[in-house]
């Protein structure tokens, strides 16, 4: 395994090189039902702030993400890609070692009183979920939070973790002193889909519940709705049911975003269509025949239908009126024609 490649960035990896040292690597594993078969890393960084490269693209340019591989193991993930840089799986590996900075709060703190920190706005949630299961037991977010609020610092989280119910206080008291945007993604209700692509998530009713509990605080909501999946979640059927949930649950805003596939995503993704639906295989291949990306006829199709179902349920800013602070701009990157180079966001 290479330590010394734990940028969350593959354009950063020569600059952050050693960032963590082989000694500073602790593995652990716990015999309990929810983290059987999960193996953790930890380390202690050396610099939790990372720099996006070309964040021109990207409504941020400076995100925290404490942890690295994911267990909501939701096939499409293409943060998939990043484990390769670590030498590990990009397969269950990605879903079973877990890379956690447990340094993160106090290397935040520190950083963020730098002199040199002009205090930017921080993103979360967009390499891996920052309220993924292993949250539960290493709690680094209230460190993180409580650190973000103590210097104003502005900040957002997307995310698919109910555990982030848990920080609700250190949320709100964050929201009084500077801007809390939160993003919740939620791509499709459809439970059978849900099981078997995301089956590391919590439900998206309960997703919905995270978007109705904040807003009932006070604290604005928008929805990714990502990905929606070709043939799979994108029958206006299902298009209809999801926005309708949206709505209900009283979020600010809803944004789709079509499934990509970037490599290591899409290699994992393809061989699990070709377990659960191999007769849409020849269907994918011909749609993503280009790259990552669907089409733009198809992205503008989903975006448009999404679009006229948000004026039809009323989801809008106007139902936002009563947020302290605004809604993380979850507004996704425009397609790249190729599909190299970093994009950071991934589809919580
Ligand atoms: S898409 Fe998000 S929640 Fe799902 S595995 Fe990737 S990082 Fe985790």
């Amino acid at each position: 395994m290479r330590w010394d490649n734990l940028s969350d960035h593959p354009a950063a990896t020569t600059a952050d090189a050693a960032l963590f040292g082989a000694d500073a690597v602790t593995t652990r594993t716990f015999d309990t039902p929810e983290f059987r078969g999960i193996t953790f890393h930890e380390v202690r960084a050396r610099s939790v702030l990372n720099r996006v490269p070309g964040a021109s693209r990207m409504p941020f340019e400076w995100t925290v993400n404490p942890y690295r591989g994911c267990t909501h193991a939701c096939v499409y993930c293409f943060a998939r890609k990043t484990h390769s840089y670590l030498d590990l799986d990009t397969g269950l590996g990605f879903d079973s070692q877990i890379v956690v900075k447990v340094n993160a709060p106090e290397l935040l703190r520190r950083q963020l009183a730098s002199p040199r920190w002009q205090g930017a706005h921080v993103a979360m949630g967009t390499n891996v979920d920052c309220y993924q299961r292993a949250e539960g037991r290493y709690r680094l977010m209230p460190g993180i939070i409580a650190a973000l609020r103590d210097h104003a610092n502005p900040f957002s989280i997307l995310t698919k973790g109910t555990l982030i119910l848990r920080d609700l206080d250190l949320l709100l008291q964050a929201a009084e002193v500077t801007d809390v945007g939160i993003s919740v993604s939620v791509g499709f209700t459809d439970q059978e889909l849900w099981r078997t692509v995301e089956p590391g998530t919590p439900a998206p009713e309960r997703r919905l519940d995270v978007v109705r509990t904040l807003t009932d605080h006070g604290i604005g909501c928008g929805v990714l709705m990502a990905p929606v999946i070709p043939f799979l979640g994108d029958h206006p059927d299902q298009l209809r049911a999801t926005v309708r949930a949206v709505a209900a649950s009283g979020a600010t805003s809803v944004t789709p975003l079509v499934l990509h596939l970037r490599p290591g995503a899409r290699e994992w993704f393809m061989a699990w269509l070709g377990r659960y639906h191999p007769h849409l295989t020849r269907r994918y291949e011909r749609l993503y025949a280009d790259g990552a990306y669907a089409p733009k006829w198809y992205q503008r199709r989903i975006t448009r239908q999404v679009h006229e179902l948000a004026d039809e349920f009323g989801i809008g800013p106007a139902r936002g009126g009563g947020s302290r602070r605004l809604a993380v701009p979850s507004r996704a990157p425009e397609p790249r024609p190729s599909d190299q180079g970093p994009t950071q966001l991934t589809l919580l």
